[in-house]
């Protein structure tokens, strides 16, 4: 059932620092199925150089 290649790793970026603090991973499969244009993800996430939580969103994706 586990398909190689349907995941792909995207980066989270901090919109105030622009750093980038986390990597995540995204289910291509499962994101189609919730909308058809699913928008960039804007999560708030902790930011070490903000020292505080701050808007993430999610970069293109890594290579
Ligand atoms: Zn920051």
């Amino acid at each position: 059932m586990a398909k190689k290649g349907a995941r792909e790793l995207v980066g989270m970026i901090c919109q105030t620092c622009k750093s980038q603090n986390y990597v995540t991973e995204r289910n291509k499969v499962n994101m189609a199925e919730k909308s058809e244009k699913s928008a960039k993800l804007q999560i708030k996430k902790y930011c070490k150089r903000c020292k505080k939580h701050t808007l993430h969103k999610e970069t293109s994706k890594l290579k």
